[in-house]
């Protein structure tokens, strides 16, 4: 038998490697031979291929077997295609229409299949330039309490998570990206880092020098590694985001894995704070005062979305193994189970301003930089707005156990700026 092996795709071979397949025939059109393809991919890791036929179009995502931003010397391996299949699937399902939809899988050949998005544009990018999004915080928010609800032992069947947790524990190298990258080089002097330099010298020195935020990273990263509460996204920046004016839609979640629900949430506000303390290296005449507010009231937006939508799935669709109805509302005590969900929003609360914070320092110091911060040429403006982020986050990871509301954090924001 022939073992089939596995081959990157490039823009001349990918119609004479998927013109066979039916499903793409009916989407695209049977004339495979004049498929249009491009390769759009700016992701770190994957080939992201555009292809428009006679009759629709469809986005191709490869996994390669190594990480793209560095080259062949750094090995992934294909299995990440297989684990961004299954969740999107998942996610589909607990909140419908916000993820593209898949049209076919190849695990083998590490290929996602699925839904283009367009006029899409990714919400980094729409920040970035100034322009407000209306619904998205909105949107945001709803997925993040319907995914993890109903991702977690709050909701599933004990059988059915407990198989689930098994089949994503296996996500071990992307795991090992994040629980590296994100909690670990950015304390220390890790060959991969790199920061605007030499005008962050000294405060890069001070926060490896920082024994009280070194003890938080690592109990935020003891968390990640232990907690497995709910299936996470597991990448969820304003990167992982594509907008149009009125439409949200979530994208890539290949580091999926059962994980603390307050990672997905802290690295999506995070991701709204870094780009407020970018504004500043992003605006010309345009005044962006409008814009700095907006995302302001995006953060609020999220977590208060979150919050209420969490509340009413856990008084509507309470039915797995936790904090049972049988203990509560079956014996006319509703208020316990409100005060159940107050611990539980509560630990969330303080875990996701530990987790925002560190992501805001892996971000400047570490690998994967973001382009909020990366787009801004002049490096001394740039290492002004990257300051007041470290700093931010230095801030959150400390004192996440002192802080009691957004209103604050958000006024803190604000005399930083
Ligand atoms: P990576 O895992 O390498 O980060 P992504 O899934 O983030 O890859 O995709 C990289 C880029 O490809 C995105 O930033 C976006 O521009 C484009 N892209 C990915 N999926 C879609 C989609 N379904 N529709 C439209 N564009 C997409
Ligand atoms: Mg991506
Ligand atoms: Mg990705
Ligand atoms: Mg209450």
């Amino acid at each position: 038998i022939e073992m089939p092996v596995f081959e990157a795709l490039n823009v001349e071979t990918l119609p004479l490697r998927l013109g066979q397949n039916t499903m793409l025939l009916q989407r695209l059109g049977e004339d495979w031979g004049s498929w249009k393809v491009r390769e759009v991919g700016d992701g770190n890791l994957n080939l992201v291929f555009i292809v428009e036929g006679s009759a629709g179009s469809a986005i191709v995502k490869q996994a390669l077997p190594y990480v793209r931003l560095v080259g062949e010397s750094w090995p992934l391996p294909l299995k990440r295609s297989f684990f961004e299949y299954h969740a999107l699937t998942r996610q589909a399902a607990r909140d419908p229409g916000r993820v593209p939809e898949v049209f076919h899988f190849d695990g083998e050949q590490a290929i996602i299949v699925m839904e283009f998005l367009a006029p899409h544009i990714i919400l980094r990018r729409g920040l970035i330039e100034g322009n407000q999004y209306p619904n998205a915080a909105r949107d945001l928010g709803q997925f993040l309490a319907r995914t993890l609800f109903r991702g977690s032992d709050f909701s599933m069947k004990a059988a059915a998570r407990k198989a689930d947790v098994a089949l994503f524990a296996d996500n071990v190298e992307l795991c090992d990206i994040t629980e590296s990258l994100v909690f670990s080089d950015p304390y220390f002097n890790a060959p991969l880092n790199r920061h605007t330099a030499p005008q962050l010298d000294g405060l890069v020195a001070a926060l490896r020098a920082d024994r009280d935020l070194k003890v938080e990273a690592q109990r935020l990263k003891h968390l990640f590694a232990t907690k497995a509460e709910a299936l996470l996204h597991g990448d969820l920046h304003t990167g992982s985001v594509m907008v149009t004016p009125g439409e949200t839609r979530v994208i890539d979640p290949e580091f999926a894995f059962y994980g603390p629900i307050a990672f997905d949430v802290g690295m999506l506000l995070a991701n709204f704070w870094m780009n407020y303390l970018a504004q500043q290296g992003h605006e010309r005449d345009d005044n962006r005062r409008d814009m700095r507010g907006y995302l302001l009231e995006a953060v609020v937006t999220i977590w208060e979305t979150f919050r209420s939508e969490f509340s009413h799935l856990w008084r509507t669709e309470r039915s797995g193994i936790l904090y049972q109805r049988a203990l509560f509302e079956d014996q006319d005590d509703s208020l316990g189970a409100e005060q159940a969900l107050d611990e539980v929003l509560h630990d969330i609360w303080q875990d996701m301003l530990g987790f925002a914070g560190i992501e805001m320092h892996r971000r400047i110091l570490g690998l994967a930089h973001n382009a909020d911060f990366e787009l801004i040429e002049d490096p001394d403006l740039r290492a002004r707005c990257e300051t007041k982020a470290l700093k931010f986050g230095r801030h959150l990871a400390c004192n996440r156990r002192h802080i009691h509301s957004l209103a604050e954090v958000n006024g803190l924001v604000e005399r930083l700026e």
